[in-house]
């Protein structure tokens, strides 16, 4: 099967052969992606004229509801698109379920955002400055949509999550998305894009997609466009590279790989309940979409007393994990993506051995051995003055390494080695802990989840995104911010300060929509 793309408002597909997308558990091939001869400058501009035109002549709310609409249609098809994210991803009920359900869950969150900004299209801050001495000249500041095309270039693990999240913001800020799913996975994304046209629920322009290569996309782009990537640190910097390039370049934003780290608090002891909340979050970080999230843990600070028994609470839980295919139910974790992944997972966990030993490692399947799959592994390094690569190797899979500090002090040093990561957890009710940790790794993490003995079990997870709060990371995870509720539509919105009179500024300001971003 060919697998086309959704350019210019019809399906169409490359001339060549292009990449196969594959079933990971057997390595059957299941569709082929081209873009050869695909006229993507075209297809940018349409997006750019039909799609900009359609979105800004709605309100917010009324994006607002496009969105709804788009949430409703995906939530009718849930169950084809369990079995594609099974059949292209590996993925188990409950993978699937954070890819799926978490992309309805963001577009939904937005339809809300968009729907209580109400009728109007632009936004306004609240304050004004006095610029002179008289009260008749003042400044506020506004945003306004940009009129160009939203490219959102995303990475394999997510392909429905990582779509829905971009274009959430984008159309609730007036913007149409142009998606590129990796192609590894695109199946499932190109499903999707297919239900919500044939539902009819998105007005032409506003959603096109492109199944394969995209290189030379940057080229068709221009100041009023942008470009949302998520993937590896290597293609951020080719895409860098390539806009830098540009007199007058598109905005950039870059989602990329990191070292997420955990800290379990030195006042956690065995019997108290923040160490049972841990283990489980570590396990968690072994076993869903068999550790293929971004935000994962790969780090695990234990205090040098405790680990002997934080680390048998850890394999008693991989002792029962059962690896296989996930098309049974059983099943608690599945293959990596494919091959490529599977081997790139078990050399890095090679590297990771030159530093750190094996704690626990869970059973790998029989009679599956041509798949794609790699054993759940728990490591530990002991020798932390000498370590660099558990800080620097980011192995795309389910394998974390525990490292035993003495105190908080060197759990924090520590942790910025990593040189900027997407998320951290910590588990302690010691205040001062909470406090030095938000103090001293703050700087270094886009999020930081505080679980004591009040949060408890009630979380949403290390590794969950929420659309309500920052996705993003400084330095290696990118640099880049998306999500955070309304301040996710700053990335395709222009800031402007407006200077004028108290009676062309009333008049603007009544026109618009009070809100901080
Ligand atoms: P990747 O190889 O960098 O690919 C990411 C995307 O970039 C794919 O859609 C790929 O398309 C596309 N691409 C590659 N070269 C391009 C070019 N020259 N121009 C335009 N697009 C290009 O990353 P991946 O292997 O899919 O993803 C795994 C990595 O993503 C991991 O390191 C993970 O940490 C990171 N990640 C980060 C986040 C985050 O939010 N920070 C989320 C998920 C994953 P093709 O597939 O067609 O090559």
């Amino acid at each position: 099967m060919k697998l086309e793309s959704y350019l210019e408002a019809r399906w169409q597909s490359g001339t060549g052969d292009g990449r196969a997308l594959v079933n990971p558990v057997t390595g059957t091939e299941i569709a082929h992606a081209d873009t050869t001869g695909l006229n993507l400058a075209a297809a940018i501009d349409f997006a750019r004229h039909a799609g900009v035109g359609a979105l800004q002549s709605l309100s917010f709310a009324e994006r607002g509801a496009l969105l709804r609409g788009v949430a409703d249609v995906l939530q009718t098809n849930r169950d084809a698109y369990l079995e594609i994210a099974r059949e292209n991803s590996g993925n188990t009920k409950a993978d699937a379920s954070v890819d799926i359900d978490g992309g309805i869950f963001t577009l939904k969150t937005y339809a809300r955002l968009g729907q209580s900004l109400g009728d109007g299209v632009a936004l306004v801050e609240a304050g004004e400055d006095q610029l002179a001495r008289e009260p008749v000249f003042f400044s506020r500041h506004f945003w306004t949509s940009r009129p160009g095309v939203a490219v959102q270039i995303n990475a394999f693990n997510f392909p429905s999550w990582g779509m829905w999240e971009k274009v959430a913001q984008a159309t609730i800020a007036g913007v149409p998305s142009f998606v590129k799913p990796a192609t590894s996975t695109a199946l499932l994304s190109q499903r999707m894009i297919r239900d919500v046209v044939d539902a009819g629920v998105v007005p032409s322009g506003v959603l096109s997609l492109l199944c394969g290569s995209a290189n030379g996309v940057v080229d068709c782009l221009g100041a009023m466009d942008s470009i949302a990537f998520t993937g590896s640190a290597a293609t951020g910097q080719v895409l860098r590279r390539q806009v830098a390039g540009k007199l007058a370049p598109p905005r950039l934003t870059i989602e990329a790989d990191s070292v997420n780290a955990t800290i379990v608090g030195p006042d956690v002891t065995l019997g108290a309940p923040l160490f049972d909340v841990a283990v489980r979050e570590t396990a968690n970080a072994l076993t869903l979409k068999a550790g293929q999230l971004c935000t994962n843990i790969r780090r695990i600070f234990v205090h040098q007393e405790l680990v002997p028994t934080f680390e048998d609470a850890v394999a008693d839980k991989l002792a029962k994990v059962s690896v296989g295919d996930p098309a049974d139910d059983s099943t608690r974790v599945g293959p990596l993506v494919n091959l490529a992944q599977k081997n790139e997972a078990i050399a890095n966990i090679g590297k990771l051995k030159t530093e750190a030993s094996v704690v626990a490692e869970s059973s790998l399947p029989t009679g599956l051995e041509s798949g794609a799959f790699v054993a759940p592994t728990l490591l530990r390094c002991a020798d932390l003055k000498n370590a660099q690569a558990v800080h620097d190797i980011e192995v795309f899979g389910p394998c974390a390494t525990i490292l035993p500090y003495e105190n908080l002090d060197e759990a924090i040093a520590l942790g910025t080695k990593a040189e900027g990561s997407l998320a951290l957890s910590l588990f302690s009710d010691d205040r001062a802990v909470q406090e030095g940790t938000f103090l001293g790794l703050g700087p270094w993490h886009g999020r930081l989840m505080f679980v004591d003995a009040e949060v408890g079990k009630a979380h949403t997870g290390h590794a969950i995104v929420m659309p309500q709060c920052v996705h993003g990371g400084p330095g290696r995870a990118g640099g880049g911010e998306e999500l955070g509720g309304l301040r996710g539509l700053r990335f395709h919105m222009q800031r402007s300060a407006i200077q004028g009179g108290p009676t062309a500024l009333s008049h603007l300001v009544s026109a618009t929509v009070e809100t901080n971003l």
